[in-house]
């Protein structure tokens, strides 16, 4: 490839050659010693000419397998053979080193983890940033939050100044690992809550997992923590050596939500203002004063911030207003579920309509108390005032009483709905991302 395309198409890695990687690395180089990468990629489908793919194995593939096929394309191959053209003794520790040196180029780190509300915080904090800061933000990609996203997504920094990253978990030690490479300036804490418990050792285990980002803030930056919940103090000591800025309801929060009739203010250092969100429900108001006092940590006006998030949409599945071909309206929050969630889910279900329908189906990864929290969530449901719930789990048809319509798959829901539901109804359909609960309603979507 001529050297003059390769410069153009530079943008998303840093100007190293393979033999400075390799020395950077501590990998063997087998050729093209100044070929300089321009991408990382993981799936040899993706690449194209100047490309490093990187074969990682895990899974139910090898990465090794796919080694001719991004050659094919014009790629060059990092991996643990000695036919790859940077070899290395374990690609994915390779991969996070890189990763790491990219994180050097960014000033500005922001960091953003908790049990729910990752994402919406994240793309909340990304609108504000990108409408206030004079360079490009660097931000997780969909759900990319893992040991393989965060490195993905730390290599693409190069001209960025600034980063917002989501960091996800889902047993203890993980944050840990992903905050070292992150060193987040701002590190953010939406809320501890019962999702992942198997995994975390109950819910004890989700706060100290979630409290492993604090130990990983870089001198001077600022731990950014929900006054609200109920894990605060023992955050709040954890990050004891850092400036801290709180959120939440609780009057001692640094940044404040304030009822206002039906809507909210937001109340900061003496400042009261409007906060509108396009995003719908109580908890979405948890999520943006999360993501304005890490607005507000990162130096930004926070009129400004509440502006640019007033423009933020919900996503496909978390909490989409649709409105259905049998004339109900849906509340789409299908993508998962846990018990907080789901109630969270279903207040706002019952703000909209006092009759609103709760279509809900199994929640995962819920460990020992799994079959209580199911019948909780029934018994929930009827103590709200829930007039109709239809389920697919028999502990939440149980928890709810003889009159729960419960159903053996998703299929028989579709049915139900399309049966029984008209215009004037309102639905709320919410589940695991096992349960796939929106396979009750994709025959019927009309549109938002
Ligand atoms: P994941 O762990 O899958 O990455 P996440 O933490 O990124 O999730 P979001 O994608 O922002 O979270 O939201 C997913 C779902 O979590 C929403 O649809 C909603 O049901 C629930 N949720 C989000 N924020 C809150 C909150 N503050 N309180 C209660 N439930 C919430
Ligand atoms: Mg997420």
């Amino acid at each position: 490839m001529p050297r003059s395309r390769v410069a153009h198409w530079m943008v998303w890695m840093l100007e190293r050659s393979l033999s400075r990687w390799a020395r950077e690395l501590g990998a063997t180089l087998h050729q093209v010693e100044s070929a300089m990468p321009r991408r990382v990629m993981m799936n040899s489908v993706d690449c194209g000419p100047g490309d490093l793919f990187v074969a990682l194995r895990g899974g139910q593939r090898d990465g090794h397998d796919f080694i001719d096929d991004a050659r094919a394309r014009g790629a060059w191959v990092m991996g643990e053979r000695a036919d790859c053209d940077l070899q290395v003794s374990d690609s994915l520790v390779a991969l996070t080193k890189m990763a790491a040196i990219h994180r050097r180029e960014l000033k500005w780190v922001v960091a953003i983890t908790g049990s729910m509300g990752k994402t919406t915080t994240r793309r909340l904090v990304q609108a504000a940033f990108n409408a206030c800061m004079p360079k490009p933000t660097l931000a997780t990609q969909g759900n990319y939050n893992n040991h393989l996203g965060v490195p993905l997504t730390l290599i693409r920094a190069t001209r960025e100044s600034q980063a917002v990253l989501e960091l996800g978990a889902n047993h203890q030690g993980e944050i840990d690992q992903l905050a070292g490479l992150v060193r987040p300036n701002v590190a953010a804490i939406t809320l501890a809550g019962p999702a992942h418990l198997d995994g975390f050792g109950g819910l004890a285990g989700v706060v100290k997992g979630k409290g492993e980002i604090l130990d990983h803030i870089e001198p001077g930056g600022i731990a950014v923590l929900n006054r609200d919940d109920s894990a605060y103090g023992i955050w709040a000591a954890r990050a004891d050596a850092c400036n801290q800025l709180s959120f939440g309801l609780d009057v001692a929060s640094d940044v404040r939500g304030v009822r206002d009739g039906d809507g909210w203010l937001v109340e900061h250092q003496g400042r009261r203002l409007g906060l509108v969100l396009a995003l719908e429900g109580d908890h979405q108001i948890t999520n943006a004063l999360c993501a304005l006092a890490i607005c507000v940590a990162s130096g930004l006006a926070l009129d400004d911030s509440i502006q640019a998030m007033s423009e933020v949409q919900p996503e496909a599945g978390r909490g989409q207003y649709l409105r259905l071909s049998t004339g109900a309206t849906l509340i789409d929050d299908s993508y998962n579920a846990n018990p907080q969630a789901m109630r969270a889910a279903i207040a706002q279900l019952l703000s909209q309509s006092p009759k609103g329908i709760a279509v809900l189906g199994s929640m995962y990864e819920l460990g020992q108390s799994a079959d209580q929290l199911h019948r909780e969530l029934g018994a929930y449901c009827r103590t709200i005032g829930v007039q109709t719930l239809v389920t697919t789990d028999p502990r939440i048809a149980q928890g709810f009483g003889a009159d729960a319509q419960e159903f053996a798959d998703t299929g028989a829901v579709a049915g139900w709905i399309e049966a029984h539901t008209g215009a004037g109804d309102w639905l709320l359909v919410k589940g695991s991302r096992g349960a796939r609960m929106e396979r009750c309603f994709s025959d019927f979507i009309q549109g938002e």
